[in-house]
Formats: structure tokens, sequence, C-alpha cells
């Protein structure tokens, strides 16, 4: 007796079943599950796996996409709590682990995620040698170095998500201030996600035209606009999100998938992304801090050598140094 599907379909060639752009996200908390439903809409894969080690919640967060398959073009959803869902993909976002609480530093989170890595990241590895990581977890710039540690990988495709999301909040509060959309308005943020990161007030343009050539006190504490205060308010904004949402989702979920578009269509855009700076800047040890890099289909290929005033390299070096003190004592 013929099936259904054999009386609808003649089967004329076997089924290419393997994928051509596989992403596998591991932790499908708030950010994780932003991060999925971004690269569906942006049709960033051909298929999609989801691992966690909480099954219910990985087992509804899954169905509850594949429902939405009719308005989506990744041709397969799939999930599971073991690595073999992962195999061959091109690239894994690491997103699992503990969070912050209200009030707490993304340093205090250190060694519990620095343990999650641990039982993550070989068996990763061992599904996809090939593969790019890209993490997200928290701090962020510590865990991928201890990645980059544990997986054996080149640097080149240990990615930190890294100041991507500080720069785009950058550039939002400063197209607010100037009146004219964040794509427009060029502006970086380097070295730590989180309090010590470094503002260029030096590069902010747009359309070429430097603020500090309009007023060189631009970000300084004689600054009469108090243009500085946009920084803090950079640094502040995880603290004020997660008190008054109890965690940070979308913005993170955009930045990541933008990362994502990157890789996967070897755009060689740059991005402030966390990277090995071990030499740069007169750095000795390594550490992995967000500098400009060109992010492609090898990961990062290059990075970008940005001249640094000497306020910009002492604040650069305290960044370093802050995040060597925790990283020299960690237990991995
Ligand atoms: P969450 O608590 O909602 O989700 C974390 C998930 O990780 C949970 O579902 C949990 O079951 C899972 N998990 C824990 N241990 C695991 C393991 N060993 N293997 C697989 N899954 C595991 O937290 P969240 O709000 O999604 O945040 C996740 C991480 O992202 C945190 O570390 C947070 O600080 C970080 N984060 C980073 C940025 C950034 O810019 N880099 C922004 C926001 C949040």
């Amino acid at each position: 007796m013929s099936t259904v599907k054999e009386r609808l379909i003649e089967n004329l060639i076997a089924e290419d079943t393997g994928s051509q752009c596989k992403i596998t996200i591991v932790g499908t908390g708030n950010v994780g599950m932003a991060c999925a439903i971004c690269i569906l809409l942006k049709d960033l894969a051909d298929e999609l796996a989801l691992i966690d080690i909480a099954s219910d919640k990985l087992k509804g967060e899954t169905m509850d996409l594949q429902h939405g398959s009719l308005f989506f073009s990744t041709a397969k959803i799939i999930s599971g709590e073991d690595y073999t869902v992962s195999a061959n993909s091109k690239l894994v976002i690491v997103t699992a682990g503990a969070r912050q609480q209200e009030g707490e530093s993304r340093l205090a989170l250190v060694q519990r995620n620095v343990n999650v890595m641990k039982s993550i990241i070989p068996a990763v590895v061992h599904h996809s040698p090939d593969c790019k990581i890209l993490i997200v977890s928290n701090p962020v710039d510590i865990l991928t170095y201890v990645v980059w540690k544990i997986s054996g990988l080149p640097a080149t495709r240990v990615i930190g998500s890294g100041c991507n999301l500080d720069s785009a909040r950058f550039r939002y509060l400063i197209g607010e201030k100037l009146g004219i959309h964040p794509t427009s308005c060029h502006a970086w943020i380097i070295g730590e996600h989180g309090d010590s990161s470094v503002p260029l007030w030096s590069g902010v343009n747009v359309a070429g035209v430097t603020l500090k050539s309009l007023d060189p006190k631009l970000g300084t504490d004689s600054d009469k606009e108090q243009w500085k205060t946009i920084h803090k308010q950079v640094v502040e904004s995880a603290y004020e999100i997660i008190k008054l949402k109890g965690y940070t989702s979308w913005a993170i979920g955009l930045s990541a998938t933008d990362l994502a578009g990157s890789i996967l269509k070897n755009l060689r855009r740059v991005h402030p992304v966390s990277t090995m700076i071990k030499g740069l800047y007169g750095i000795k040890e390594e550490i992995f801090l967000s500098i400009p890099c060109i992010l492609g289909r090898n990961g990062i290929s290059d990075v970008v050598k940005v001249n640094l005033n000497s306020e910009e390299e002492d604040l650069f070096k305290k960044s370093a140094n802050m995040l060597w003190n925790v990283q020299k004592d960690l237990v991995f």
C-alpha cells in the first residue's frame, strides 16, 4: 500500500539533506531566542539548531518557532540537549549561562560562566570543527578568551560580540541628539564590553565632518554640551534595562545577527568585536578586547589599526589591565 507522500510525489533523485548555511544557538533564554527570531527574519540560515539544558523550555521554544515556519525561509529548525543536532554548523552562537541580576556587574558572572563554557565548547568543536564561534555570554571578553583556549580553534574563528552593541547604543544616542539616523552617525566604542569601554570621540563624524572639528572640547569634562554623558548612558544602559524589564534581549539579538550576517555572507564589513589584542597598543598579555575587525567567511580576517590619541590609548590599556586582573586567576 503506497503512502500519501508516495502518491503525491514521484521521487527523481535522492534528497540532498546537507545544509549550506547552518547556525546553532546554544542557550535559548532571552538573548538566544532574540537571536533566533532575528536570524529567521533575516533569512540568514537554511538550518537553525537550538541547544539548551532546560529541556521543557527548549522544546517549547522550538515548537513555537517551528509553527511559524510558514513565514520564514529557513527550511529546518531543530533542537536537542545533545550536540549532535549542531553538527556541521557554519556558525555557533553561544548565549548560555548566568546573566546579571539587578545591580550586578558583568565581571561578577565570570567563574560561573567559565564552567558553562567548559561544558559546551568541546562538544561544539567536536561536531563542527570548521565553525566560527560567536560568544555573547558575559563577561564576553573574558569568555571569548576562555573559549579560544578550550576550543583549540584559531583566534580568527572565535569572536566576542564585544562592543558591537555598545557602539550601536552610542550611535543611537548620538543620532537622537543630532536628529540624524544612527546609520549616518559614525562612532566607535572599543575596549571592554561594559564598564570600562572606551568611546573614540576623535572619530565621531557625520558625512566625514568630525564633531571634534566643530568643538575640540567634545567628550571632555569642559565640554559645555556634556556629550560625555552619552557614553555614561551607554555604560549604564544594560543596568537600567535590567532594572526595568529584568534582562536585555532585543538590541543584543539584532547586534549578534548583524555580526552573523557579515560572517555568513562574507561581507567583510568592519565591526567593533572582541579579538586577541596581544601585541597591539603595547599590550603584552593574551587579552580579548574590542577593536574594529573585518568580518567574513573565515571569521576575523584583519583588524583596522586605529590611531588612538594618548588619552584613548591610556583608557584602552586600563581596560586591558582590569580584565587581565580577573582573567589571570581563572581556573578552567
Ligand atoms: P537566560 O537566563 O534567559 O538564558 C540563559 C540560558 O542558558 C538558559 O536557558 C539556561 O538554561 C541556558 N544554559 C545554562 N547553562 C547551560 C549549559 N551548560 N548548556 C546549555 N545551556 C545552558 O539569560 P539571557 O538573558 O539569555 O542571557 C544570556 C547571557 O547573555 C548572559 O551571560 C548575559 O549576561 C549575556 N548577555 C550578553 C550581552 C552582550 O552584549 N554580550 C547582552 C545581553 C546579555
